[in-house]
């Protein structure tokens, strides 16, 4: 591992990435208004035009035309970032999250409170 003042390499810059966007997933209205739903449509398209690691982004982007943001509800994202998350530990041959796991991993913490 790098020391803590390098830059990021593309591990480091994903892990942090997925922190902050399954955490805004997990903290996103349960019921959006038709503004929020249209700006997070917005924020997931910007957001894969910048991303900083461009073999990622660009695989992000051909995903995203398969399999369009889902920002109906908290639920719908959660589980669709998870899905994207997942099709990403796929082809890196890291283990599938199970998705009804998000508000545990991301939220709440798990039930023996050791995250408390
Ligand atoms: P990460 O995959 O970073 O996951 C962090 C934590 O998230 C895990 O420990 C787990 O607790 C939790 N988690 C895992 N899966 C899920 C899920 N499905 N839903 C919810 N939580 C979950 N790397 C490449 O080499 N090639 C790429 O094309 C590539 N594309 C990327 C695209 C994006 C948008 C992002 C954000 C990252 C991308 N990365 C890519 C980086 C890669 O996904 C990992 O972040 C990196 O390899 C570090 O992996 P990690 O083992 O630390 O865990």
């Amino acid at each position: 591992e790098l020391p803590e003042d390098c830059p990021p390499d593309s591990e480091q810059l994903g892990k942090a990435t997925w922190t902050f966007l399954h955490t805004m997933a997990a903290y996103y209205p349960e019921v959006p208004s038709y503004e929020q739903q249209r700006n997070m449509r917005k924020f997931l398209d910007t957001f894969s035009q910048f991303y900083p690691c461009w073999y990622c982004a660009e695989h992000l982007r051909d995903e995203m035309i398969k399999k369009p943001p889902k920002v109906e509800s908290k639920m719908s994202l959660g589980k669709w970032l998870c899905d994207m998350h997942n099709i990403i530990n796929e082809r890196l041959g890291k283990p599938i999250f199970d998705c009804n796991k998000i508000d545990e991993r991301w939220k709440d913490g798990p039930k023996d409170g050791r995250c408390d």
